[in-house]
């Protein structure tokens, strides 16, 4: 197993920066998922820590141990690629064996003792005569973890495996490497774009955003105390709706003021300046008026639905002030029509300020902030 180190690494092609300086410790056993928009340097990342870029600056340990220069063989990492990389020619045992004798570590015996074992585990063996044109992709997705568990490596590097896969397949494979990380318990680096992915694999979570590390948190703590308003626009499906707004504190009171949504947070002991900021509210924690019971809500405000999507457990009202949109979940059956009149209100413990110039998260009521702690 392994402890990785990356300090300070940067990964330049020409002009572009790709990996921008980056720091971050995963530590011996941990499953971190690198997740971010397209083109953020998640694959740079990743390939350079596994030694198939060369970085432009900064160094790689891996267990205390500098691996800057060292090839990729060298490294104790196996890396899984979206296309599986499977040569179309051989068979599965083939696949996942090619290379392992070469070096006359492993007698024939030996080899196929270790390819059944690792086979039982991702339930293959009934493919191991079959190319890769006779195999359905998550049957290839599983050959090629095999080829990478056969190589018993001390880092796993996953570069969006299940990406070619349909949804429920992608589901089920989800589940699987959960276990199969629980049973062989090697440091697992994961990049992802899918944030639900990044959520149910990650012990922790990197979100990328122009080849620099934003936030990186187990995944609660992501949710429900974003870093920046980068992240809590990223995580979370619907996003989180986000509008300016004016903030005084006075006596401990919070008050926000926006268009047609004002509030007061009582007994709030962070301290904010008196301006305006990017109020954020997710759309659960706003709800239909007559839903809301039992907490401490904002003053009602009255919105037109534009349109509603049914999601089977819920539904997703997007309804406008005539300025903002605001997308609520509510997990009433009930049906909306374009023009309805709605009065929501939102959860004062739930909301969060940013930065409207920098991003930066600068307040989030007491229970985001109590709810994450409990969880880690
Ligand atoms: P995606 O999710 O689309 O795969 P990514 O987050 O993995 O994206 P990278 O593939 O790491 O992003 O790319 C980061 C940046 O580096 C992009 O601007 C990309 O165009 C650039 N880049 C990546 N590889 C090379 C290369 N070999 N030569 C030149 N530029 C590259």
């Amino acid at each position: 197993m392994a402890r990785i180190e990356l300090d300070t690494l940067r990964k330049e092609f020409g002009e572009t920066t790709a990996v921008d300086g980056i720091s971050l410790s995963v530590a011996d056993g941990e499953f971190l998922v690198l997740v971010g928009p397209s083109g953020c340097g998640k694959s740079t990342l990743l390939r350079t820590i596994s030694g198939l870029e060369t970085q432009t600056a900064g160094d790689i340990g891996v267990n205390g141990e500098i691996v800057n220069t060292a090839p990729p063989k060298e490294r104790g990492v196996a890396m899984v690629f979206q296309n599986y990389a499977l040569y179309p020619h051989m068979s599965a045992y083939r696949n996942m064996t090619f290379g392992l004798d070469s070096h006359g570590s492993f007698t024939d015996d030996e080899i196929e003792q270790m390819v059944a074992e690792v086979a039982a585990t991702l339930d293959i063996q009934e493919l191991l005569d079959r190319r890769p044109d006779e195999l359905s992709g998550g049957e290839k997705q599983r050959v090629a973890m095999g080829r990478a568990l056969l190589r018993e490596p001390e880092v796993f590097l996953l570069d969006e495996p299940l990406s070619n896969l349909d949804a429920k397949l992608r589901d089920e494979m989800r589940t699987e490497l959960t276990h199969l990380h629980e049973e062989i318990d090697a440091t697992t680096i994961y990049v992802t774009h899918d944030q639900t992915e990044a959520l149910t694999l990650g012990d922790r979570v990197a979100v990328m955003n122009d080849g620099q590390i934003e936030q990186v948190d187990p995944p609660q703590q992501l949710y429900d105390v974003p870093a920046s308003q980068f992240v809590a626009e990223f995580i979370g499906s619907p996003q989180m709706n986000l509008f300016e707004g004016e903030v005084t504190t006075v006596n401990d009171q919070l008050h926000v003021e926006s268009g047609r949504f004002g509030t007061t947070v009582p007994g709030t002991s962070q301290t904010v300046s008196d301006r305006r900021y990017t109020v954020g509210v997710r759309p659960e924690d706003l709800y239909l008026a007559d839903e809301a019971t039992g907490h401490q809500y904002s003053d009602p405000f009255e919105l037109r639905v534009e349109l509603s999507e049914t999601l089977g457990d819920s539904v997703v009202v997007y309804a406008t002030d005539g300025e903002t949109t605001f997308q609520i979940r509510t997990s009433t059956r009930q049906q909306f029509d374009k023009g309805d009149a709605v009065t929501v209100v939102a959860d004062t413990r739930r909301l969060h300020l940013f930065d409207t110039d920098t991003g930066v998260a600068v307040y989030h009521s007491k229970d985001s902030v109590s709810a994450a702690h409990t969880i880690r």
